[in-house]
């Protein structure tokens, strides 16, 4: 296992595979990789850099990017990983019909989908591809199918585009009994879009007087809401240092960088692209005394 001088132990990778992405939402952060070069990270420096972690305790990996269905060899990559307790992707899932099977043999557990809104026009405003709606739709089957679950749709809530129809959305995922879950995720603001930030404490009290059940998830202390057989999560990363504080995981850039933190570029490390395992766990150890809470509690 390995911790931080804050006390967190680091169990997870988010390994951003790509820039490259064939929906332009208004609201994307680009896993903080805005300015970064477009070069991409090769599969051999995932597989040795994973593989590395896995020795310090690492048993969990995220893709994403970019749209990560965008790189072909997504399944070689997958399929190139030592044996890890779980492996997941966040896709737009545009091109996700044709991929879930092939992603879930290649030893993908599960997946997060996009699904800013369920009106065309609305999705449209949002990603600039309305016509992509019914594809996504279609990958959301595909991954329920191919057993990519629970599959979790990510809803980045946007005042006046889409937060009066949290409830289209969980009436949707209501249809997939059980095996869909909505994550309603609070806009981080990264490109001046103050006008779509939501009043979150009015849709935290909309969920505890809609929900039949309350629990909470010890993972950034997130609750879950039960709504008419729906599991529904409130993400709030914003000035919170509960998030932070829990927060297990390290980052990897499309550019083959080690990232601490999503919030910030200053202190990224290079992978070497012939970097022996060793050295990898190295330089791991390295990046991990350099890791700080964004959101710090002050009162303690
Ligand atoms: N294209 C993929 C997708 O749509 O999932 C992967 C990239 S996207 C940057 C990864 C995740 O970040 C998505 O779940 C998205 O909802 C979330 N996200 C992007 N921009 C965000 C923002 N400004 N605030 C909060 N979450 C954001």
């Amino acid at each position: 296992m390995i911790s931080d001088n804050y006390g967190r132990v680091v169990t997870g990778l988010r390994i951003s595979i790509t820039r490259r992405c064939n929906l332009n939402c208004i609201y994307c952060h680009e896993e903080g990789e805005n300015g970064l070069s477009r070069n991409e990270i090769s599969q051999s420096t995932i597989e040795r850099t994973v593989t590395a972690a896995t020795y310090l305790g690492v048993n969990k990996v995220k893709f994403s990017g970019g749209e990560p269905l965008m790189r072909h060899d997504l399944e070689d990559i997958i399929g190139s990983l030592p044996d890890l307790k779980d492996i997941s992707a966040t896709t737009n899932g545009v091109l996700l019909k044709k991929r879930a099977a092939k992603l879930a043999n290649s030893g993908l557990d599960r997946i997060n989908i996009s699904l800013p809104s369920m009106d065309m026009d609305h999705y449209g405003r949002i990603t600039g591809y309305p016509t992509a709606l019914p594809y996504v739709l279609e990958g959301i089957d595909a991954a329920v199918d191919a057993g990519l679950t629970p599959v979790k749709l990510n809803m980045v809530l946007l005042k006046s585009l889409n937060d009066s129809k949290i409830d289209d959305i969980i009436r949707f995922a209501g249809k997939y009994n059980g095996h869909v879950i909505l994550q309603l995720i609070e806009l981080m603001n990264f490109k001046n879009l103050g006008h779509y930030k939501v009043d979150i404490n009015g849709v935290e009290k909309m969920l505890e007087i809609r929900a039949s059940e309350i629990k909470e998830r010890r993972m950034h202390r997130r609750k879950k809401y039960f709504i008419d057989g729906v599991e529904v999560e409130l993400v709030r990363p914003l000035d919170n240092s509960n998030f932070c504080g829990n927060c297990n995981r390290l980052r990897i850039t499309s550019t083959g960088q080690l990232k601490p933190c999503l919030m910030r570029n200053d202190n990224l490390i290079d992978i070497p692209e012939n970097a022996t395992v060793d050295e990898l766990k190295k330089l791991l150890e390295t990046v991990v005394e350099k890791r700080e809470p964004y959101y710090k509690d002050c009162s303690k």
